[in-house]
């Protein structure tokens, strides 16, 4: 008869679990790993709480840049600028609690680029490597509080939620708001009555940025008074806007004086030619962003100004296939788990990148036109046991491209 199995260190027997995982000379079981893992939790935090959690403070700039390049190509500008304000986030975090005579300010930072051209997967990729919880918020579902829409809170109960709810790590943790644009003032359009979605917002979000304390619904949605609430201190979490600010080229073009190509004409689209010509983003300043219509008050609590650059057809290649999880790698590991091997010719890729111009959605577009391309051969070829490979050319590209409904979609 089998030796009876219990676990190891509690000694409970294998039917009075859910699970028990086996070693070579040992077993353990669920609640032992339970309560191990919350044994390890709580050093942990105590060693942050202390200071000595060894790399902490390891990341250096280069570092986090270093890291970024991996994943996101170009945008050199924007990579420096996040990786020093979250370093300095770092080292604010553990300077204080040694010196208490100078009080380094937290650096919360804005950035701005067109759609699809990284800031959230610049944010993402940076939430990679932190030790900090991190999450992201959209500044167009907020609404001023009173009104349908999430208070400004809700971004909080994200960061709770990344934290596993521990306050002390979320209050030490980094927000990404996309589309702050989407929140400018409204004023201009006789149609709105009263601001709720705009100015009030950025009114709201003003004490978020600054430090303050906020009573915080755990689970989200509305307060409501029986409600039991986390209070969370914001003064040390570093905050991290972007957004489009479509238009905001002209502002800037305005402001310098100038009259670039491709904005004499009364058409919104510039042509990619003309835009990398003379990419006015590079020059945007804080003056810009106010009369695209953020207030001056929000504006001061965001002191780092950075910009993206537009995406040009060579960087949009790059962004296909050099990245560690570049799409066409994502593509041939999908076929390979199906030992099929994969092969985009030099044609398709341009193709490919060709059509992501059309459609001027930056390096968004490149996956749903890989998609249309690529759609059929997923879906016959699992089942087709005679194909062992694919060799995307050109030819292949176009004819599936013009055949998928995106072929028929009006180029901006
Ligand atoms: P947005 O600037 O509108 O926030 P995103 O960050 O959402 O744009 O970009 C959309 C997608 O395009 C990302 O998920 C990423 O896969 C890809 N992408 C955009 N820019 C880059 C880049 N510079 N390097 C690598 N991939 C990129």
């Amino acid at each position: 008869m089998a030796a009876e199995v219990t676990c190891s260190f509690c000694g409970r027997n294998k039917k009075d679990v859910d699970l028990m995982i086996s070693g070579i000379h040992a077993h353990i079981c669920d609640k032992c790993v339970t309560q191990a893992t919350q044994i390890l939790q709580e050093e942990k935090k105590n060693k942050v709480e202390a200071g000595t959690l060894p790399n902490f403070k390891l990341i250096k700039p280069r570092e986090i840049k270093k890291f970024l390049d991996e994943y996101v190509i170009g945008q050199d500008e924007a990579k420096r600028v996040m990786s020093v304000a979250v370093y300095n986030h770092y080292k604010r975090l553990t300077q204080r609690k040694i010196d208490n005579d100078v009080l380094i300010e937290k650096s919360n930072i804005i950035m701005v680029g067109e759609t699809g051209t990284g800031k959230t997967y610049l944010a993402r990729t940076l939430a990679k490597i932190l030790q900090v919880p991190f999450c992201i918020a959209d500044a167009t579902v907020l609404t001023e509080a009173g009104y349908v829409g999430e208070d400004v809170e809700s971004i909080l109960t994200r960061l709770l939620q990344a934290a596993d709810y521990n306050t002390e790590a979320a209050e030490r943790g980094i927000v990404y708001i996309d589309e702050i644009d989407k929140i400018a003032r409204k004023s201009d359009n006789p149609s709105i009555t009263r601001d709720v979605s705009g100015e009030g917002v950025q009114q709201a979000l003003l004490k978020l940025l600054e430090g303050t304390s906020v009573n915080v619904p755990p689970q989200g949605g509305r307060k409501h008074p029986d409600q039991k609430m986390i209070n969370v201190n914001t003064e040390n979490i570093l905050f991290i806007c972007g957004g489009a600010f479509e238009g905001i080229s002209r502002l800037i073009a305005r402001r310098l004086n100038t009259r670039p190509l491709g904005f004499a004409t009364s058409s919104d689209h510039e042509n990619i030619a003309d835009v990398d010509r003379d990419n006015l983003l590079q020059f945007v300043s804080a003056q810009d962003l106010k009369t695209f219509g953020l207030i001056p008050e929000l504006i001061g609590r965001l002191p780092v100004l950075s910009f993206l650059n537009p995406l040009d057809h060579d960087t949009l290649r790059k962004i296909l296939t050099e990245p560690k999880n570049a799409l066409v790698k994502q593509y041939k590991k999908l076929f390979e788990m199906e030992s099929i091997e994969l092969e985009f010719k030099e044609g398709a890729l341009d193709f490919i990148v060709e059509r992501a111009v059309d459609f001027k959605l930056g390096a968004r577009g490149l996956r749903s036109i890989c998609e249309a391309i690529i759609n059929d051969a997923m879906f016959e070829l699992p089942s087709d046991k005679t194909t062992d490979r694919l060799v995307i050319n050109r030819a292949y590209a176009e004819e599936k491209f013009n055949k998928s409904h995106y072929s028929k979609l009006k180029v901006a």
